[in-house]
C-alpha cells in the first residue's frame, strides 16, 4: 500500500473494510508481540513479496497452560506498533479476546485455531512464520489444507542472538545466570547434529546427546528433547531421511524451544 501510516484494527468489521480496496496480494504475519528482530525478518520479507501487509497481534489465552505464564506475557502495543510502522506495515490488527473468541461461539478447531481466524479474516495470499516454531508451521500448513483455506504457509529462518540463542519475547524473562546458560539449546542441537553428520542415526544416541549438554547447565531443565520425522513428527528409532531436532528446556519458570532440520 502507500506509505501512510500504519492503521491499527481491532474490530473483525473494520478489518475487513480496511482490507477491501487493500492492493494484492496480502501478506500476514500472525504474531504474539513484543515483536523483535524475529518478527522484523518475516515483515521484511512479507513486505518484499506483497503489495499489502499485515501484522497481526494477539495474546491467546488457549495457548497458555499455567494462567501465571499468560498474565505475565510481555507486552507493550505502542513499541509494538512503532516497529511494525518502521518496516512499513499497512496494517496492523490487535484483537481483544472476545473478537476472536465471541461470547457463544462453538465451533472448534482441534489445531491452530486462531491462525485459521487469522487466515479466514484476513484471507491473506501469503503468511509468514518463523522456523523456530517448526512445529506450528507443520500444524498451521495442515490446518490450511484441511480447510482449503488458500493462504500460502511460509516459513523463514530462525533469527539468532550473536551467541546463538534464538530471539524470542520469553527471553526477557531470563535472569542473568539464566540468560549466561539459554545458549545450550542450540548448542546442544549442534551437537546432536554433529553426531549425525558423523554417522549416527539412532533417535535414543542423539536425544541422550542433546539431553548431556543440557544436564551441563544446572539452571536448565529438559522440558523435552525430540529426534522426530520432519513431516509426521513421530519420534525416530531410527534417522534415515530427514528429521526434525528440537528441544524444550526450562529456565526457572520461562520456557524456551528451538529446534534444527537434519537432511
Ligand atoms: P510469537 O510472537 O512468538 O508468537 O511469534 C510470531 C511469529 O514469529 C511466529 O511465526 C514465530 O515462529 C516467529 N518468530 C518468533 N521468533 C522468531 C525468531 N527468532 N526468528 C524467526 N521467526 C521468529
Amino acid at each position: 500500500m502507500t506509505d501512510v501510516a500504519t492503521a491499527v484494527v481491532r474490530a473483525r468489521a473494520a478489518l475487513r473494510a480496511a482490507l477491501a480496496s487493500a492492493p494484492r496480494p496480502v501478506g500476514l504475519i500472525p504474531t504474539m508481540g513484543w515483536l523483535h528482530d524475529g518478527h522484523r525478518a518475516l515483515m521484511q520479507r512479507a513486505r518484499a513479496e506483497n503489495a499489502t501487509t499485515v501484522v497481526s497481534i494477539f495474546v491467546n489465552p488457549r495457548q497458555f497452560g499455567d494462567p501465571k505464564d499468560l498474565a505475565r506475557y510481555p507486552r507493550n502495543e505502542a513499541r509494538d506498533v512503532a516497529i511494525a510502522e518502521a518496516e512499513g506495515i499497512d496494517l496492523v490488527f490487535a484483537p481483544g479476546v472476545e473478537e476472536i473468541y465471541p461470547p457463544g461461539s462453538d465451533t472448534t478447531v482441534r489445531v491452530g485455531a486462531v491462525v485459521a481466524i487469522l487466515f479466514d479474516l484476513i484471507g491473506a495470499e501469503r503468511a509468514y512464520f518463523g522456523q523456530k516454531d517448526a512445529q506450528q508451521v507443520l500444524v498451521v500448513r495442515q490446518m490450511a489444507r484441511d480447510l482449503a483455506i488458500p493462504t500460502e504457509v511460509i516459513a523463514c529462518p530462525t533469527i539468532r542472538e550473536p551467541d546463538g540463542l534464538a530471539m524470542s519475547s520469553r527471553n526477557v524473562h531470563l535472569s542473568p545466570e539464566e540468560r549466561a546458560a539459554a545458549p545450550v539449546l542450540r548448542q546442544a542441537l549442534l551437537t546432536a547434529r554433529e553426531a549425525w553428520a558423523d554417522g549416527e542415526r539412532s533417535g535414543d544416541v542423539l536425544r541422550e546427546r542433546m539431553r548431556a549438554q543440557i544436564a551441563g547447565e544446572p539452571v536448565a531443565v529438559v522440558d523435552y528433547v525430540s529426534v522426530a520425522d520432519a513431516v509426521t513428527l513421530r519420534e525416530l528409532d531410527r534417522v534415515d531421511g530427514s528429521a526434525l531436532l528440537s528441544l524444550a528446556v526450562r529456565f526457572g519458570t520461562t520456557r524456551l524451544i528451538d529446534n534444527e532440520a537434519l537432511g
